[in-house]
């Protein structure tokens, strides 16, 4: 259930960022969370019913020592995208599987309105793969934009609402609005690597002269990396803007074989 309380004094009160927190509580009060995996109720401190959480598929080693995908062999370093194409990005890592289950948990916070299970997940990524992302020593966290027009129609950016609950686990500030989506992406089926590439760098730009992110460590936050050609894109623009180096996180990847 979407809520829509758009004429009440509080609904501006948080629309102005001034009272996001106790908001959220009293809509939780109201409207329990949805759990990400069988989306009913969940309790409001758990987020999560305990036998749901024991089905999501925890990615585990061995995994590519460039993105991080699940690889079948100990001895295989680098996944079969990683050993065939060079990305700019230094390294990146992800929580889960994107498999079945993932995947239509992620259609729930994209386009259902779940933006409870984007918090949940920021949450999940900073706890358990917290290790790996503060030795990435970033200085900012960004996550990748979404065109303003699809925005509007969600009324969330997913990998802001990840990217936010992340930061507050790892202790490392969000940057919002300097990487933008300028452009929407078309279907790229018919375009080769290089050309679909190309697409996607168009399609983001680095506004207020990039101060935020001229000489940081990024780390770049997203719902999803299969291809990894939109974190390419991005990391491509933020270097062009002065970025030191940019790393990822994403809650899901496929698989690297
Ligand atoms: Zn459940
Ligand atoms: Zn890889």
């Amino acid at each position: 259930m979407s809520i829509r309380i758009r004429s009440s004094r509080i609904w501006r009160t948080v629309a102005e960022g001034k009272a996001r927190v106790p908001f959220e509580t009293i809509l939780d009060l109201i409207y329990p969370p949805r759990c990400p995996v069988c989306d009913r109720a969940a309790d409001r401190y758990l987020r999560i019913h305990p036998a749901c959480e024991r089905l999501l598929p925890v990615i585990k080693e061995p995994r590519c020592k460039k993105c991080g995908k699940p690889v079948s062999r100990a001895e295989d370093e680098f996944c079969y995208d990683c050993g065939r194409r060079a990305f700019s990005y230094e390294r990146g890592t992800s929580l889960y599987l994107y498999n079945a289950r993932m995947s239509r948990s992620m259609a729930g916070l994209k386009y259902k309105g779940r933006k409870e299970f984007g918090t949940f997940y920021g949450h999940r990524l900073g706890k358990l793969c917290g290790r790996q992302i503060r030795a990435m020593h970033a200085d900012v966290i960004v996550p990748v934009p979404v065109h303003p027009a699809r925005e509007r129609m969600r009324g969330y950016n997913q990998a802001e609402v990840i990217a936010r609950a992340l930061s507050e686990e790892v202790e490392i500030p969000e940057v919002t609005g300097v990487l933008v989506r300028v452009k929407k992406t078309m279907p790229q089926k018919n375009l080769d690597d290089k050309a679909r590439l190309k697409n996607l760098i168009e399609a983001f730009a680095v506004r207020d002269d990039g101060g935020q992110i001229r000489g940081r460590t990024v780390l770049l936050v997203d719902d999803i990396y299969t291809t990894g050609s939109t974190v390419e894109a991005c990391t491509r623009v933020l270097l062009e803007a002065g970025a030191k180096k940019v790393f990822f996180a994403t809650v899901c990847i496929g698989n690297g074989f």
